[in-house]
Order: structure tokens, then C-alpha cells, then sequence
């Protein structure tokens, strides 16, 4: 028989112990902890000698269902499931980053994973080297014997910047450094980071998988990729666990030490919002191609930004990394800030609000929400301009954005 369609594995991946009532859905076990029958079996398990669950901070049988169905259709060779998108990029550096060490990425970030890098990492002696991730020749030029990871965003959000992820790839494994790729903005289903040479993909699960936007998760996604061996910090779990070494010291040391596991409840919904995620998905990106084509010749707009669109400069890179449909997030410029929050304050459909991938159409102004608290020179190395608007594109029909957003533009311009 041929292999089931990613559809049907999405809904169809059954979970491993049985139920004691036969319950066709994975059951929420609302529990801190778990009952051993001897100390023996106590001893095991805390020593790692068997999988049973000890307590919910550590592992949990739904949130371990979560992981088990992303694996399956990934491929990943371990899935860690975590509170947010942030304890999970947080988890990640903190396995791999010590003092002295840098990372090098791009100021084209999510604004608290630019914080978090910039102010937070720094304090415990992980330098940033921010550069331009599209230029080769400035990624060799800034990764050094310390450089502990190359991060990227795969679409940057808002500035939706594209770079050839095989070539950055090409460059990270050359001076044995792991890719590191935040994939939040096109869902696993379209797009393979394993192909493209990413060895670690962080996912904010609020986002697609969630559906409906019910709750805060993230993912880490380990491919099994990575030789750790000349890690500085992990060449030690390297010698006992080889390939896994990043993965072991993930679970046994860091995700543990910094508590925050996803939380049952969690799990359940987004295991829910998984079984849809495909088709909400098909949905959305294609009205926001839609809606991204027909904005381009709307009075009052500036420029509309989505490298879907063909004359994007990164359509043909975007086209053969990520496929026909590049995320359901597009953005506009309008003529300045006042405008944009005119048009803003005047929308009847879309709401105003920040998250991405929510069943209704979402838009925010990133310059005063998500980037307000930063100076207006890091606003700029950021690339963040006052004039953008961001839309999170739907399940709405396309005439009703459409028509929201001329009837908003119409008394701004
Ligand atoms: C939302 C988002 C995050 C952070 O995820 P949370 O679940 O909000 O913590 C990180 N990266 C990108 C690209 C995001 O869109």
C-alpha cells in the first residue's frame, strides 16, 4: 500500500499505550505525578533506565503524544514540546551557548528573540553577532572557533527577508557550526528544513498549530544532523550519547533545570489544532497570495510585501525553498505612521491584534507593538519602519478582506 498523505497521517497516528476505556482521542492526564510500584521501578526510571513518567515538569504522557504524532510527520529524530516559542529558542541556546561563545544571526528578527540574544544571553557572556545572513562573505567573516550557532528565521517577520538556506547551510557545517532556523512562518508540512540543511528547527506552535489561536506552545526539533563532537559544551554528552547529544543534554539537564514543559491541557488542544493545521493552512496562504495581488494595485498603498508575489525579490528563492505559498502573512506600507494607524482604528472585520495564524484575520503596526520598546536606531538596524502594516491572513473569504481594507484605506489617503 502506498504511504498515507500527510492529511491522513495528521489525523491517523494512533497513541502507543492503550487506554483503560478505549478513548479514541489521546486522554488530558492532569497530573504533577506518577505512581511507582516498587522502589526499584522508582530508581529506574529517575536514572533514566526506563521512559516511564516520573513528573509532569519532565515528561507527560499527552504532551509526549503531541511530540510523538509532530515526529511522525517530521522525521525528526526528537521533538521537545515547551510552553512558548520563546522557552523554546530559549531552551535550545542555553544547551548549546556558554560563556565566550557567539552566535551569529541576523538584526532581522522576532522582537523578543532579538532581545532575548541582545540583553538577556549577553549577561551570561553569549555574544550576538548580528549580520547580513543573505552575504556569505559576512556570515565566514563572523563565525569563529567560539561561534556556538548560525541562527535564522526562515521568512523573517515583518521584513519577510529570504536567504538561500542551503548555501547558509553549506557554510555553517564547513567551520562545524550547527544551523539553527526558527520556522514559525511556513508549517512543516510544506516545508522540509531537514533537505535544506537545518540540524535544530524551532517552531512557535501558537501559531499554525494551534488553530484558532487557543494556546502558547513551542518546539524543538532536533534532526539528528549535527556531528557535536567538537561542541565545547556538548563534546562530553557527544561521547556518551553521539548523535543525541544535544538532544540528551536538552532533556536531561536544561528543559528540566529551566521548567517549562508544555502543560497537558496544552498539549490536547494543540494536538487538535494539529489534525487541521494542513488544510487551515491551504486555506490561508492561498487568500493571502490572493489578497496580496490584488492590494498591490489598491489606491493608498504604498507597497505590498509577500515573496509569493513575483515581482518580490526573493520569489524565486522563496518559490524553491517554500513553494507556491510562502506563509499567510503579508505586509503594506502605507504613506506614514498616521495613516497606518488611521487605517488601523477604522477596520470592521480584521482585528487589531498581535499573533500570527489565528482562524480570523489579524493586523498590527510592528513599529509601536512588538518593536515599540526599542530605540528608534535599533528600529533601524532591525529594519523596522513606522509606515508597515502586518496582516495575518485567515480562513475569511477574500472579497470581505478585501473589502475591509479599502473601506479603511478610503477616508486615510
Ligand atoms: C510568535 C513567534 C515566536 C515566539 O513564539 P511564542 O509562542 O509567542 O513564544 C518566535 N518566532 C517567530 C517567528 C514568531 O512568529
Amino acid at each position: 500500500m502506498k504511504e498515507n498523505s500527510i492529511e491522513a497521517r495528521l489525523l491517523h497516528t494512533p497513541y502507543e499505550r492503550p487506554d483503560a476505556y478505549n478513548a479514541l482521542s489521546m486522554p488530558v492526564y492532569h497530573t504533577a505525578a506518577y505512581e511507582f510500584d516498587s522502589a526499584e521501578a522508582m530508581e529506574a526510571a529517575f536514572c533514566g533506565r526506563t521512559t516511564d513518567h516520573a513528573y509532569s515538569r519532565i515528561t507527560n504522557p499527552t504532551v509526549q503524544y503531541f511530540e510523538d504524532r509532530i515526529q511522525a510527520i517530521t522525521g525528526a529524530m526528537s521533538v521537545t514540546a515547551l510552553n512558548s516559542g520563546m522557552a523554546a529558542i530559549c531552551n535550545t541556546l542555553m544547551a548549546i551557548g556558554f560563556s565566550g561563545a557567539n552566535i551569529v544571526t541576523s538584526p532581522h528578527l522576532f522582537g523578543n528573540t532579538y532581545s532575548l540574544m541582545k540583553t538577556t544571553l549577553a549577561a551570561f557572556g553569549v555574544e550576538a553577532r548580528f549580520c547580513d545572513l543573505t552575504n556569505p562573505d559576512e556570515v565566514r567573516a563572523n563565525v569563529d572557533y567560539n561561534t556556538c550557532a548560525v541562527f535564522v528565521e526562515v521568512i523573517t517577520n515583518p521584513q519577510l527577508e529570504v536567504v538561500d538556506l542551503k548555501l547558509l547551510s553549506s557554510i555553517a557545517r564547513e567551520a562545524k557550526v550547527p544551523l539553527i532556523a526558527d520556522t514559525t512562518i511556513v508549517p512543516f508540512t510544506v516545508f522540509h528544513g531537514k533537505d535544506f540543511g537545518i540540524d535544530i528547527e524551532i517552531v512557535s506552535s501558537t501559531k499554525y498549530i494551534s488553530g484558532g489561536a487557543t494556546s502558547v506552545g513551542g518546539l524543538i526539533l532536533d534532526n539528528g544532523t549535527f556531528d557535536w563532537s567538537r561542541s565545547f559544551i556538548l563534546k562530553h554528552w557527544y561521547e556518551q550519547y553521539g548523535e543525541r547529544a544535544f538532544t540528551a543534554r536538552l532533556r536531561k539537564e536544561i528543559h528540566r533545570n529551566l521548567g517549562a514543559y508544555m502543560t497537558p491541557q496544552v498539549a490536547y488542544m494543540q494536538t487538535l489544532g494539529l489534525e487541521t493545521m494542513q488544510l487551515r493552512f491551504e486555506r490561508q496562504a492561498f487568500t493571502c497570495l490572493e489578497l496580496a495581488k490584488r492590494l498591490q494595485s489598491l489606491h493608498g498603498i504604498v507597497s505590498v510585501n509577500y515573496t509569493g508575489l513575483e515581482d518580490n525579490p526573493y520569489y524565486q528563492l522563496s518559490t524553491s525553498q517554500f513553494g507556491r505559498y510562502p506563509g499567510a502573512m503579508l505586509t503594506f506600507d502605507l504613506p506614514a505612521r498616521e495613516a497606518c494607524f488611521a487605517f488601523m482604528n477604522r477596520l470592521k472585520l480584521i482585528r487589531r491584534a498581535t499573533n500570527l495564524f489565528d482562524n480570523k484575520t489579524l493586523a498590527i503596526h510592528p513599529a509601536s507593538t512588538i518593536y515599540g520598546s526599542f530605540t528608534e536606531e535599533q528600529r533601524r538596524d532591525m529594519d523596522i519602519s513606522q509606515q508597515t502594516v502586518r496582516l495575518s491572513v485567515g480562513l475569511e473569504p477574500v472579497d470581505d478582506l478585501y473589502n475591509d481594507i479599502e473601506q479603511a484605506l478610503s477616508v486615510t489617503s
